[in-house]
C-alpha cells in the first residue's frame, strides 16, 4: 500500500531490485490476480510475505453484518495461507451507533470465533490499535494497553498485536506496553512512518520517516529490547507521495529509513 500506484508485480520487481526482502500484501491487489499468481510473484522475487492486510471490522449493531465480517475474515485467513503470510493484520472496526465498550466486546467475540480457523491454517491474527481519531469507525481498540489486554484475555498463541508508530507514538505508557507484549510473545508486527504537522488528511497524509515528530529510533529500541526480530515495515499512506514517481519515492523511503529508523 505504501507504493499504491504499483501493481504487485511492480512492487516485487522494484523492492527486490532495491534489496528489500519483505512485503506486506493488501487484499485489494488480490482482486486482480489469482492467489497462486500472487504467491509465485513473491517467491520469484525472493520476497517473504510479512503479513496480509487487512482483516477485522468486526463490530456492527447488525448481527448479519457481524456474521459477514466473520466470513470475510475467514477468507482473509485463506488468502494469507495461500500467499505465505504468517499474519493477518486486524483493523478491528467500530460502529458509532453503539458504545466503544460494545464494539470492543464484539471484536473480542469475533476473534474468539476465528481462532480455531486461524490455528487450522497456521495464520496468526494481529490486533492493530489505531489512533483515537479513528475510534468512531475504524477501530474501537486505540491503545497498545487495550490490544495487549485483549490478546491476553484471548490467551492463544494465534493472536497478538501489531504496533504502528503512527497510531501509538503519543502514548505515555508505550514503553511499558511494548515490554508487556514482548514478554507475552505477542508482538507480531512493527510499522513505521511519521506524523506530520499539520496533518491535512486523517488517513492519507502520513509522512516519511524523519518528516514529523515521532522518535522512531527510540520506539524501535524499545521494540528490539523485547527480542523482536521481525521486519520493520514502512507503511505510508499518502496522496502526496502516491502522486510522485514511485521509483524516486522508493529511493527516498530507503534513505529516510536508513537515517531515521
Ligand atoms: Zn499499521
Amino acid at each position: 500500500m505504501t507504493t499504491k500506484p504499483w501493481s504487485l508485480l511492480e512492487c516485487c520487481q522494484h523492492f527486490s531490485a532495491a534489496g528489500i526482502q519483505h512485503i506486506t500484501i493488501w487484499r485489494n491487489v488480490l482482486a486482480e490476480l489469482s492467489l497462486t499468481e500472487a504467491a509465485k510473484m513473491v517467491q520469484d522475487h525472493a520476497l517473504q510475505v510479512t503479513s496480509l492486510c487487512r482483516g477485522g471490522f468486526f463490530p456492527s449493531k447488525n448481527a448479519s453484518k457481524r456474521r459477514e465480517a466473520i466470513d470475510d475474515n475467514k477468507l482473509a485467513i485463506d488468502q494469507a495461507a495461500a500467499v505465505g503470510a504468517p499474519v493477518v493484520v486486524l483493523v478491528c472496526g467500530a460502529d458509532r451507533g453503539q458504545t466503544l465498550v460494545e464494539s470492543r466486546q464484539q471484536i473480542q467475540d469475533g476473534i474468539t470465533e476465528l481462532l480455531p480457523y486461524a490455528e487450522a491454517n497456521q495464520v496468526k491474527l494481529a490486533i492493530e490499535p489505531l489512533h483515537p481519531m479513528y475510534a468512531d469507525d475504524r477501530s474501537a481498540v486505540n491503545t497498545l494497553e487495550q490490544a495487549n489486554a485483549m490478546a491476553e484475555a484471548l490467551g492463544s498463541s494465534w493472536v497478538g498485536v501489531a504496533l504502528d508508530v503512527y497510531h501509538l507514538w503519543w502514548d505515555p505508557n508505550l514503553q511499558t506496553e511494548i515490554q508487556r507484549c514482548g514478554k507475552q510473545g505477542n508482538l507480531l508486527a512493527f510499522h513505521v512512518c511519521d506524523w506530520k504537522t499539520p496533518t491535512t488528511d486523517l488517513v492519507l497524509d502520513r509522512g516519511l520517516m524523519g518528516e514529523g515528530c515521532i522518535d522512531i529510533q527510540q520506539i524501535r529500541s524499545w521494540v528490539e529490547a523485547t527480542g523482536f526480530s521481525g521486519p520493520n515495515e514502512v507503511e505510508i499512506f499518502s496522496n502526496i507521495y502516491w502522486a510522485d514517481d514511485q521509483k524516486d519515492y522508493l529511493k527516498r523511503i530507503i534513505e529516510a529509513y536508513r537515517q531515521h529508523c
